[in-house]
């Protein structure tokens, strides 16, 4: 059967991939056993699947990627979790990832080296590399992954597959390992446009276990996905930020664009102004609100605990062994933000501007209903290439407004520059996914 055959396409690629953490082999086999006739109808039967291993699986080790969860089982499961297995589709494994989830190439994971299934000597994207690669590689038709500032959408573009970032509330957050809340969402890796639209209907939803998921319907994403976009409008940017652009990524988004305009859609040109402080504004409130919530990793609660003599010193030992470089820097810039005296001039000002640049979109929208980019400058770069952790920061140019802004926003394979794939980023209306898909779907 279909879980039978991923097993066996993970145990022949991952070796050289490495996009799971954990594989686990009885458990996959018992769960494909479970399924009987009865729930045949399920729309997720027998659909393998993999998770980024930040969202909590009850019963089976859940890590971010980090030494200080290294041995972690957490005693529940995330919602989109549960919704999946309610529908019976099948978890073949947890997916490598960016230590909790900070990164653009999961270079960051304390565990493995995630490569890119089309170019083993590239970085698959960050922080949802494992997922990205997994589906790209064929080893699961889809997998789940998170997005704070682009890391579903980035690795997407960079492995060749289809990622999408809901809208902020659109999907439960309940039992993902918090990166920065305001920021977090959960969202699918899948091979088309369509599967896309199926595994973001399984998810959706409101979740009373999570405060900040919209009380509101789900929009029948599957049925409507063919319709004609004639009449909609497309949104061009003209005052994008460019730094760091490659022109073949440009020209495959302007071509992008054409199809588009083939296909019956208006092209508008419409402005961002503010989007050019969005890295800014996000290297203040992503670690911010990750300074907070990483204080609970305290060798107390969660995983590893180091030895030492006194309260403080088991404290400083644990997080200074279980937390990688990057994670290190996130704290202390948050901290440091977040500091008596500082927080008018950092983090205000930083939300300031997050307001400035969501006004920006709502201004754009009563243009047009979706807004074309780049997914990223680049197509996928060399292991060790982006040292700089600045560098790497300023890959995010394109897809963190659309997280400051709380849109949903979505990566289409939108041809090759360099041998590589790049893709197409799509940003819509807040809960207009059924627009996004529409439109992504029309340019597949
Ligand atoms: N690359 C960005 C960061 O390092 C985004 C990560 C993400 O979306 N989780 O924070």
């Amino acid at each position: 059967d279909w879980a039978q055959r991923s097993l066996l396409a993970i145990r022949g690629m991952d070796k050289q991939i490495g996009a799971f953490l954990t594989v686990e082999e009885d458990q996959v086999m018992a769960n494909a056993r479970r399924l009987d006739d009865a729930k045949s109808n399920h729309r997720m039967f027998g659909v393998p699947f993999a998770l980024k291993d930040n969202i909590c699986t009850a019963g089976q080790k859940t890590t971010a990627a980090s030494r200080i969860l290294e041995n972690y089982i957490p005693p529940y499961s995330a919602t989109v979790y549960q919704r999946l297995l309610d529908q019976s589709a099948v978890l073949m494994g947890k997916t490598n990832l960016d230590e909790f989830a900070m990164g653009s190439s999961t270079e960051n994971s304390a565990y493995q080296k995630t490569r890119n299934p089309y170019n083993l000597e590239r970085v698959p994207g960050g922080s949802s590399g494992g997922s990205a690669a997994a589906v790209a590689a064929g080893m699961v038709p889809f997998a789940l992954g998170s997005d704070t500032g682009g890391s579903i959408r980035q690795p997407a573009a960079y492995c060749g597959v289809v990622g999408l970032k809901p809208t902020y509330g659109r999907v439960s957050r309940y039992g993902l390992i918090a990166f920065a809340s305001s920021l977090d969402q959960i969202g699918p890796f899948t091979r088309n446009v369509e599967d896309a639209a199926f595994v973001l209907q399984a998810i959706s939803g409101h979740d009373p276990m999570d405060s900040t998921s919209a009380p509101m319907d789900v929009d029948d994403y599957v049925t409507h996905i063919g319709d004609s976009i004639k009449g909609l409008r497309v949104g061009v940017v003209t005052d994008a930020a460019t730094d760091g652009l490659h022109p073949g990524v440009q020209e495959a988004v302007d071509k992008a664009v054409q199809v588009l305009a083939q296909a019956g859609a208006e092209v508008v040109e419409v402005s961002l102004p503010h989007s050019v402080y969005a890295v800014a504004t996000y290297y203040l409130v992503a670690p911010a609100e990750a300074s907070s919530n990483l204080a609970r990793y305290d060798g107390v609660r969660y995983g590893r605990r180091a030895a030492g003599e006194s309260l403080l010193e088991m404290y400083e030992r644990t997080r200074s062994e279980g937390f990688g470089l990057e994670v290190k820097r996130r704290i202390m810039i948050g901290t440091y933000a977040l500091s008596s005296g500082y927080y008018d001039a950092y983090y205000l000002r930083a939300q300031q501007m997050r307001t400035l640049i969501r006004r920006d979109y709502d201004e754009a929208f009563e243009r047009c209903d979706v807004i074309v980019t780049p997914t990223a400058p680049t197509p996928a770069f060399r292991f060790g290439e982006n040292s700089d952790p600045l560098e790497m920061y300023l890959n995010d140019l394109y897809t963190i407004p659309a997280n400051l802004a709380g849109l949903p926003g979505i990566s289409v394979p939108c041809g090759l520059v360099d041998g590589l794939p790049v893709g197409m980023q799509l940003v819509g209306k807040a809960f207009d996914e059924k627009t996004l898909l529409q439109v992504a779907h029309a340019y597949e």
